[in-house]
């Protein structure tokens, strides 16, 4: 049996790894490189072992020192979480000849699958519907076009090694084949060190569905049902959610049991993935397959009640599956919202700092029977660092039906406090709000058909807004009464005094008064404009320094987060970002004849987006840019990110070169006025 497993990762994966291993019994050995000295997965694991610098690619991604650890702690099974060296033949073939256990598939199975091309074509002869397109390499440009000419357009252009949505373009013309081709060469080239480039039809408006399989040593393999992860940017999931809104009885048993055909193909006998794009008719065509534990596999989990983790060790131990497939029963339907320490107010670039608050909501089962689940590897005062994947945490919600599901979310999310670091949470509470999204009717091109011109926050409705601006003010007296009298107890009088405010909540304003009774508040308002007075009763029990606020309005529960500014709080609410100003009559008076103030005037300036290095600069002082034109390109985080003009302009002065390393904000080029 095995005694003692290092994990060759790092963050929430490895934290997910070791919770698994402690309930068997089994020792754990984290590996941790100068970024992660005070990570989370270092401090759960019974022992660690540096393994260098922060960079992946002196650290987690050099095999001979994770195996010079295993050596220095006697672990005899290795596993390798996502990412890193999860689908990596050499490494999977080191381990074996050590002796030590692969905590994954066999190395046949990971060369086979790890290779877009080779997969594919594995997959047609064992009867899997596959992408049209065409099976061999492309050499150059010219056969791009040819090539792309005979699929149809559009076309996707895909490299054979490609991971995480790198080394992809969709082609809709000669002239983008060319340059599809060229480009998704060149970042496979970078990220992979293997330019080899096919191409395939694009599925226009599909689903991304995926079926999990898990096998064992022994020639069993069965299907867990599948995940839908349509919700999708840059090719690369954000939401996802088991079982499938879209997926009948029948399509699911074709896809599983062509997922088990293929499993069985390579003798598969871990954990494994295969991907469908799934058309608007269920015609379902085999995309790759990821021979590893998946990022969204806690929804999996979460409707089949299987530990995936527990079942991958199990199997690399050489135990038998014991679980049949007529015992694999879906129940109810669990939704995944990763969290990322990314900005979607500017096209969710990676974004990065301590996390100076981070209090996720607590887990288990809720008041309403759903179920809460947040997997992560980060804790209050860490750092997410501009090494790794900005993923803060996977915040899981289980419930009877879909809809359930969604209103746990929805509420674990209004209750998930993060500051410090720019996150994504109101751009996932929005879509769990979207009309669109309830009704489930998903595609990959969600987000770009709902968000054509970006995230710009949820448009706050009128009924939310006064709500919030009836606690706002509550709070607000609350924090002057504490000022006033040292104590803020109001208990013991009867009926305090009412007061009247006027109160800006976004684009609202209201007049506003104030009725303490024992433990409730009525609160009235009126907004000028049908002068008719809305009363709410509202109860709650913040205190001045928190920034979660629980209130029950009318009896409706109702959870926002604030920061105190300047009059008042910065308000985050399913979605929407807004500020409540609460000031008194006399106060309000004298707002209209305070100076306003003026914002610098950054239009003619390209800043840093975030803090990251230059890859490229790809104009010179004096040039004429057009609106879209690519400006420069910025790395953080392992993503490439380009930067473009706005509009139409001249370039004055470049102030930043290729190699710089650069803080949020910074001048990289000025343009003429
Ligand atoms: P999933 O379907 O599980 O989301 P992805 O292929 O998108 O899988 O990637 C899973 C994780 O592995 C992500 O954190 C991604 O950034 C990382 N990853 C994927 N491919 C590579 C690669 N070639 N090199 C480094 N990291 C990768
Ligand atoms: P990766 O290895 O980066 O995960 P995939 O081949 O799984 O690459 O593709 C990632 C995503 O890109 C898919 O989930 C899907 O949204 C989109 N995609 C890939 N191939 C196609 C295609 N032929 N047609 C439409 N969308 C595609
Ligand atoms: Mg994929």
């Amino acid at each position: 049996m095995i005694k003692k497993i290092l994990i060759a990762n790092r963050g929430e994966i490895a934290c997910r790894v070791i919770k698994t291993a402690r309930k068997m019994d089994i020792k754990t050995v984290a590996v941790y490189s100068d970024a992660d000295k005070n990570a989370l997965h270092v401090e759960m694991a019974d022992e660690s072992v540096y393994i260098g610098a922060s960079p992946a690619s002196q650290s987690y991604l050099v095999m001979d020192k994770i195996l010079a650890a295993i050596e220095s702690t006697g672990a005899d099974a290795v596993h390798p979480g996502y990412g890193f060296l999860s689908e990596n033949k050499e490494f999977a073939n080191r381990l074996e000849q050590m002796g030590i256990a692969f905590i994954g598939p066999n190395v046949r199975a990971i060369e086979v699958m790890g290779d877009k091309i080779t997969s594919k074509e594995l997959a047609a002869k064992s009867g899997v519907t596959t992408v049209p397109g065409h099976m061999g390499l492309i050499e150059d440009a010219d056969e791009a076009v040819k090539i792309s000419n005979q699929v149809g357009y559009p076309v996707m252009i895909k490299a054979s090694a490609g991971g995480g949505g790198k080394g992809m373009r969709i082609a809709w013309n000669d002239e983008e084949a060319r340059e599809g081709f060229q480009s998704s060469k060149n970042e496979a080239a970078n990220a992979f060190g293997d330019d080899r480039i096919f191409i395939e039809k694009f599925i226009v408006e599909p689903r991304h569905i995926e079926i999990q399989v898990l096998g064992d040593k022994h020639g069993n393999i069965i299907y867990l049902g599948e995940r839908e992860c349509s919700i999708q940017r840059r090719n690369q999931k954000v939401i996802e959610e088991a079982p499938s809104p879209f997926l009948d009885e029948k399509t699911r048993k074709a896809m599983g049991e062509e997922s088990v055909a293929l499993a069985k193909a390579v003798d598969y006998d871990s954990a494994g993935t295969v991907e469908f794009i799934v058309d608007k008719d269920q015609n379902f065509f085999f995309l790759e397959m990821n021979t590893r534990l998946q990022v969204e596999h806690p929804v999996t989990e979460l409707i089949t009640g299987v530990d995936l983790v527990e079942q991958m060790i199990r199997s690399a131990d050489g135990q038998e599956l014991n679980i049949k497939q007529k015992d694999v029963k879906l129940k109810g339907w669990a939704m995944e919202s990763r969290i990322y320490a990314e900005d979607p107010y500017r096209n969710f670039l990676p974004s990065i700092g301590r996390l100076s608050k981070y209090r996720p909501p607590t887990e288990g089962e809720t008041s309403s029977g759903a179920i809460v689940r947040n997997d992560t590897g980060v804790y209050e005062g860490g750092e997410i660092s501009m090494y790794y994947d900005p993923m803060i945490a996977k915040l899981c919600t289980w419930g009877e039906d879909r809809m359930e599901a969604i209103k746990a979310m929805r509420k674990a999310l209004d209750t998930f406090e993060i500051e410090g670091v720019g996150h994504n949470i109101p751009f996932l509470a929005t879509v769990m709000e979207h009309d669109r999204f309830e009704r489930g009717a998903l595609t990959t091109a969600y987000i770009a058909d709902e968000f054509p011109d970006g995230f710009t926050g949820a448009d706050l409705n009128p009924g939310n807004a006064r709500a919030v601006a009836s606690v706002c003010a509550l709070m607000h007296q609350k924090a002057e009464t504490r000022r006033a009298n040292g104590s803020g107890v109001l208990a013991g009088h009867a009926r305090v005094i009412a007061r009247t405010f006027m109160v800006e909540s976004g684009e609202n304003i209201y007049d506003l008064t104030i009725e303490n009774t024992n433990g409730t508040s009525l609160v009235t308002t009126t907004d000028g404009s049908d002068k008719a007075a809305i009363e709410l009763e509202i109860s709650h029990a913040w205190v001045p320094g928190q920034s979660l606020v629980r209130a029950l309005i009318d009896n409706k529960e109702f959870n926002f987060t604030v920061r105190p500014i300047p009059e008042g709080y910065a308000v985050q609410y399913r979605g929407a970002d807004f500020d409540v100003k609460i000031r008194s009559a006399y106060a309000a008076e004298l707002v209209h004849i305070m100076p306003e103030k003026i914002e610098p005037d950054t239009s003619n300036l390209l800043l840093c987006p975030m803090p990251g290095v230059i890859v490229s600069i790809l104009v010179k002082e004096g040039d004429e840019v057009q609106d879209g034109q690519a400006l420069a390109v910025v790395e953080a985080m392992k993503m490439e990110n380009t930067l473009r003009a706005e509009k139409k302009a001249i370039i004055a002065k470049i102030n930043a070169g290729a190699g710089d390393n650069l803080a949020v904000d910074e001048i990289i080029m000025e343009f003429e006025a």
